[in-house]
């Protein structure tokens, strides 16, 4: 249950913010939430029904 939680996180796992969530211009559908200091960010593909995830190291 907790991993599976995690993988809807609407929070930063490094600075603990709450996610800013933009919708792609250039693709459709396409959701993107990331942190704003750009520790995070996740994008959700709604064709594949997943989150692709990266991690900023800074
Ligand atoms: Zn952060």
């Amino acid at each position: 249950m907790g991993l599976f939680k995690n993988l809807f996180i609407d929070r930063c796992p490094k600075c603990n913010k709450i996610l800013e969530t933009h919708q792609s211009k250039t693709l459709k559908g396409i959701v993107i939430k990331s942190c704003p200091d750009q520790h995070y960010q996740k994008e959700f593909h709604p064709a594949f029904e997943t989150y692709i995830e990266s991690h900023k190291v800074s």
